[in-house]
């Protein structure tokens, strides 16, 4: 198997680069912001209880999120492999995920981060409100708020990684294709490392 991280910032790009990494790659996606809106969408006690916290700009608790990756994972033992997108956010559930892929019998093989300035974040994050329906892209506050547990939760999962000399940056602005090609490269060196 391959396993990969996807990581950055919110707004960093992860959901628009990992279509094209899932498609290219044949990786199967596990997105925890889609599953979670999925069962906000349809209004299960989980979805309903995360809601109130993705609304106020605050993670939703560790033990949700590794339970809902657990079953993904479960779910999908024919996969060639997985993206990780969205998780792990905390060094927690990075020591989850990690318990749970050796369980498989698997690993993580790398980490990519996005690099994106604050200032195009806010920009992109507020221009999606715009038109994505979600409603935790449409207030500034929300969106600092995120960005801030981003610093102060998220942003130390890389140095979990680094440890273990599995991550690597890729500049998150230019052209779709251009971020791309340099994610495809990095995955490309691992892939036959
Ligand atoms: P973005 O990267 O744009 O913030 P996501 O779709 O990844 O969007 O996440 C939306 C919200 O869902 C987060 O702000 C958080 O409340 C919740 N969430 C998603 N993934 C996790 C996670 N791994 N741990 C805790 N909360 C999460």
């Amino acid at each position: 198997m391959f396993n990969l991280i996807l990581f950055g910032p919110p707004g960093s790009g992860k959901g628009t680069q990992s279509e094209k990494i899932i498609e290219k790659y044949g990786l199967k996606h596990l997105s925890t912001g889609d599953i979670l809106r999925s069962e906000i969408a349809r209004q299960t006690p989980l979805g309903m209880e995360a809601k109130k916290l993705m609304d106020k700009g605050q993670l939703v608790p560790d033990e949700v999120v590794i339970g809902m990756i657990s079953s993904s994972i479960e779910a999908n033992t024919q996969a060639r492999g997985f993206l990780f997108d969205g998780f792990p956010r905390t060094v927690a559930q990075a020591e989850a995920l990690d318990k749970l892929l050796k369980l498989k019998g698997t690993q993580i093989n790398a980490m990519i981060s996005l690099l994106v300035t604050e200032e195009e974040l806010m920009k992109r994050l507020l221009n999606r409100g715009l038109t994505s329906g979600r409603s935790d892209d449409s207030n500034e506050e929300v969106i600092k708020n995120r960005i801030a547990e981003y610093k102060s939760k998220t942003a130390v999962v890389a140095d979990y990684y680094k440890k273990f000399d599995k991550f690597f940056e890729v500049k998150g602005e230019g052209s779709i294709d251009e971020i791309f090609n340099a994610i495809c490269k990095e995955i490309e060196k691992e892939m036959d490392a």
